[in-house]
């Protein structure tokens, strides 16, 4: 739970130790910015566990660019992911927005993005019982483009499982789909 109170007492604090002025602009800041921790932590994925019935046995399934906010732990500014997932069905699939709710799940956190991309993996993983599972983000990291280096790149972290982890068939079609994506 979010202390949305405290958040908003210690922005009042951190404004003034940045030196700021009671300014009108800054009047309302503290409130703001407790409400946009509380939305961001306390996000609901909704429900992530429904899968379906398919006929598509020993198929890939992927989804890419799916688009996340998360938020670095070490700087506490923002990354931005695109997730891209795949499994190897089994006879029950998750809907495409159960892909997007796993993702946006563990973006709204307090984050690393290699630890995201292993919980991204995790949770598919339980959620369709299914062991070879494939995700990859691409991450922009505001604490590397705003701060010390300065420069725009991109930091790209793949959890590769079961058939995705060996040189074959399901892991080059899976990394063919995210260069064509
Ligand atoms: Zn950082």
């Amino acid at each position: 739970m979010i202390d949305e109170a405290r958040v908003a007492l210690a922005t009042e604090k951190l404004v003034h130790a940045l030196g700021q002025s009671c300014r009108e602009g800054l009047a309302e800041t503290p409130a703001r910015v407790a409400r946009f921790w509380k939305e961001f932590l306390e996000y609901d994925p909704g429900k992530i566990d429904v899968t379906f019935e398919s006929t598509s046995i020993d198929q890939m399934i992927a989804v890419t660019g799916l688009r996340v906010y998360s938020m670095c732990e070490h700087h506490l500014l923002p990354i931005t992911c695109d997730v891209s997932i795949g499994y190897i069905s089994v006879g029950r699939v998750l809907g495409l927005s159960k892909l997007a709710r796993i993702a946006h799940k563990h973006a709204h956190k307090l984050q690393l993005q290699e630890r995201m991309t292993q919980q991204i993996a995790n949770e598919v993983s339980a959620t369709t019982g299914v062991p070879d599972v494939a995700v990859l983000i691409e991450g922009v990291h505001m604490c590397m483009e705003m701060r010390g280096i300065k420069t725009a790149g991109k930091m790209i972290t793949s959890e590769m499982r079961g058939k995705f982890r060996d040189p074959g068939r399901a892991r080059m079609e899976f990394l063919q789909l995210i260069k064509g994506g």
